[in-house]
């Protein structure tokens, strides 16, 4: 029996396939390698000591995927493979569209032909829009996200509801991320983003290997403690194993139908000028900023209530701040040029 995981070559994908390995799971990987490397995935086996299976194709192609789900014993999926650039969505919001809307319809048909029903999908605190109150908790309406990207994540969703109701054997988990930051401890996988970074570990990571002059500070008079946004970081490992908990989670109960949402977070807001001055401070590094413009579309904080994954699921966010930045500064001084030939 094996898991399907789509976008698996990816940041949160390659850290999630390797603790899949360490828990015994067997994995089957479905990337069109649009925004990683297969770089990724040979490094997952080294660390683990175990093999994946490596298909290179794309999740809005149903004639691969109906390949893949005849070649192997698929029981599972998760499905990471989407587009996650917010400020880009807004000019290309078909290409948005297609990729995560479209192409988690295309998998979940395939997998309806195949009677295969245990779906995790990769949702982002985002659905919880510009309306909800902090923190979030699951029970929230779905709201209005700012940009298109986010419209995508609340549509999957949506989607997922429809198809419980039609098809009484689904069993479907929303995953409802946070702030994933850090790399793997061993610093041989991490994020490495294609370009100048969106986002802000990847950024303060570069300036710190001298590859960015400085960090912009997008606003520091927002209504929070010291003016800047405040957001829930997690450990990628830690975001990794809540993936592992959701899937033994469905495998120990048998009798579950239905979709659940799970936020996966710490529970906390953390500044941006507290994240520059943890990663400083733990890394022995310094990181130039100035405080420019608000970017357009940011929320002044979110925090997730994690109360739901924690007893439901038995999973919680372990690793300290602190903890993220030495594995990111490991990840990033290690790999200055992420997986292109050093
Ligand atoms: P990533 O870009 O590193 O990983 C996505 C992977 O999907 C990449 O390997 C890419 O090559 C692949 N992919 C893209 N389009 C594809 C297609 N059409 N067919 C097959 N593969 C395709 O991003 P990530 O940060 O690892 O994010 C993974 C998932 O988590 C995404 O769905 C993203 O929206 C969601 N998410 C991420 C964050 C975050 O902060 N990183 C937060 C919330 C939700
Ligand atoms: N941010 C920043 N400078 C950057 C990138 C991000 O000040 O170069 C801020 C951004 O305004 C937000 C926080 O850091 O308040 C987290 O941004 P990120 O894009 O990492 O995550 P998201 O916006 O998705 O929460």
């Amino acid at each position: 029996m094996q898991v399907l995981v789509t976008g698996g070559a990816g940041y949160i994908g390659s850290h999630t396939v390797l603790s899949l390995l360490q828990s015994q799971y067997d994995v089957v990987v479905l990337d069109n390698l649009s925004n990683s490397s297969v770089e990724s995935i040979k490094r997952v086996e080294h660390i683990t000591g175990k093999s994946v299976t490596f298909i290179e194709g794309d999740v809005c192609d149903k004639a691969k995927l109906r390949q893949v789900f005849s070649d192997y014993t698929i029981e599972s999926v998760i499905h990471f493979a989407a587009l996650k650039a917010v400020g880009e969505s807004a000019q290309i919001p078909l290409s948005y569209y297609q990729t995560n809307v479209h192409g988690s319809v295309c998998l979940l048909e395939v997998m309806q032909e195949n009677k295969v029903n245990n779906f995790i999908f990769s949702s982002s605190a985002t659905v919880y829009g510009e309306e909800n109150q902090v923190p979030y908790v699951e029970t929230m309406k779905l709201g209005t996200p700012s940009s298109p990207y986010g419209a995508t994540k609340v549509m999957v969703e949506r989607i997922l509801a429809d198809v419980a109701l039609a098809n009484a054997k689904f069993r479907g988990v929303s995953l409802r991320y946070f702030n994933p930051i850090g790399a793997h401890e061993s610093g041989m996988i991490g994020e490495d983003p294609k370009g100048i970074p969106n986002n802000l570990l990847p950024y303060v990571a570069q300036v710190a290997v001298g590859k960015r002059d400085k960090l912009s500070i997008f606003g520091d008079d927002y209504p929070t403690q010291d003016g800047s946004c405040e957001r829930d970081y997690l450990h990628v490992m830690d975001l990794a194993q809540g993936h592992v908990a959701a899937l033994d989670w469905l495998n120990c109960h048998g009798d579950f139908t239905g979709v659940e949402a799970f936020n996966l977070g710490t529970g906390n807001g953390v500044s941006v000028f507290a994240i520059v001055n943890t990663f400083e401070q733990a890394t022995d590094q310094r990181i130039p900023f100035e405080v420019s413009p608000r970017r357009a579309g940011d929320l002044a904080a979110f925090w997730a209530n994690a109360t739901k994954a924690n007893q439901a699921l038995n999973w919680q966010a372990k690793r300290s701040l602190q903890q993220m930045m030495i594995d990111t500064w490991r990840w990033q001084s290690n790999n200055p040029n992420g997986y292109l030939e050093q």
